[in-house]
């Protein structure tokens, strides 16, 4: 398969490096390359990260020296907000304007005890599932970690969150446009902010990262990282699969299982969550509740059912309240932990699989992937 290349750290003009680019481990270095002592970095990530502090000439427990030296050559600089808009039922999404005039999507979903904020990971995806409104705009670029964990830092300023006070968004997935795991290294870096105390300081199982099954890359993600897993599966063999989830094709169902099973081994209280998108007549039978059920009854999990949300030719219909909840059923018969995802955001397309954002640069965009079949 051919992977999209590392994107570079965020580029900017004056040759500067976005300190919102580097986990704790790189700020530490970089703090090191100045001279300093590597607890610097610690200071200047609660600046960023607790006190949402860009300009380092307010970092009062840094001496002026040394501020002065990082306003030479650093900066803090999050993606600029294009649009923020606020649906009737108390969902956000944001269009976060990137350089050279691309835009993704950022949501922000609050319910009583949590607030979920779905960011993205790539400028478009390059994995052509047939039900996708992303997959439309095929791939354009991974997106650097200070773009990924500035749609975090835009949204907290957005949501007007207490610094260091209490948290509006308790829980982040990443099911935002694109493959996650297909942006490795930066991905990994940005969850890891996400869960560092100093940064912002989520718990560890509140961060959800949600891959179509690219399983080379899940054996490699046990290695470095705690986040949860949430898989699409959206079918319980792999002909419908290889319809639904191209990717399939190249890893199937068996390995996918295989490589979920050792995520969570030795992971106590971990389980994995299977995402089925419910599509009428082609995915949402009693047999496939069935086969579905069989599949994975032997995995600690739980199994998200997402109704089909709608966008022009998309070519599927949502399956009737009936169907999802005759589906629901049947897992729970089967000893299942199964919920619908309520659709929310809908008057605002933030939903599941609407979110296109406005690729610009068209003349960049790539061929989806293509897959050895
Ligand atoms: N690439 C990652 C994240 C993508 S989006 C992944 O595949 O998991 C998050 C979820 O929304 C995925 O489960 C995806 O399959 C689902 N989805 C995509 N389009 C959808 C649509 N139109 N309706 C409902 N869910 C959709």
């Amino acid at each position: 398969m051919r992977e999209p290349t590392a994107a570079p750290a965020s580029p900017a003009a004056d040759g500067k490096i976005n300190l919102l680019d580097l986990d704790r481990r790189d700020l530490e270095a970089f703090c090191v390359s100045l001279g300093e002592k590597p607890f610097r970095a610690a200071q200047i990530m609660k600046w960023i990260y607790h006190e949402r502090v860009t300009d380092f000439a307010a970092m009062s427990n840094l001496s002026k020296g040394l501020r002065e030296r990082l306003a030479a050559c650093a900066e803090i600089r999050p993606p600029e907000l294009a649009l923020d808009q606020g649906s009737r039922d108390g969902s956000h999404k944001w269009l976060v304007r990137l350089d050279g005039g691309n835009c993704i999507e950022t949501v922000f979903i609050p319910e009583p005890d949590r607030g979920t904020l779905c960011v993205s990971s790539q400028i478009g995806c390059a994995l052509a599932c047939s039900f996708c409104a992303t997959a439309r705009q095929g791939f354009n670029r991974n997106l650097t970690v200070a773009e990924i964990i500035g749609q975090v830092w835009r949204a907290s300023e957005s949501l007007g969150e207490a610094r260091n006070g209490n948290r509006a968004i308790t829980n982040i997935v990443l099911m935002g446009m694109g493959e996650p795991l297909l942006n490795f290294d930066n991905v990994v870096k940005a969850t890891d902010l996400m869960q560092d105390d100093l940064g912002f300081g989520i718990s560890k199982r509140r961060v959800t990262l949600s891959t179509a099954g690219v399983v080379p890359a899940l054996y490699r993600l046990r290695e470095v990282s705690e986040v949860s897993l949430a898989v699409s599966l959206h079918a319980p063999d792999d002909e419908l699969r290889n319809r639904l989830v191209p990717l399939n094709r190249k890893y199937p169902i068996a390995e996918l299982l295989a490589a979920c099973r050792h995520y969570i081994a030795g992971r106590p209280h971990r389980r994995i969550t299977w995402e089925y998108v419910l599509l009428e007549g082609v995915n949402d039978s009693e047999a496939h509740a069935h086969a579905l059920a069989a599949l994975i009854k032997t995995i600690p999990s739980k199994v998200n059912l997402i109704p089909f949300n709608p966008f022009p030719d998309a070519g599927y219909r949502r399956s009737g309240p009936a169907a999802i909840a005759r589906f629901q059923a049947i897992l729970m018969a089967h000893g299942l932990t199964a919920i619908t995802r309520k659709t929310r955001g809908d008057d605002i397309a933030a939903a599941c699989g609407q979110l296109a954002g406005r690729v610009q640069a068209r003349g960049r965009r790539q061929r989806p992937l293509r897959l050895a079949s």
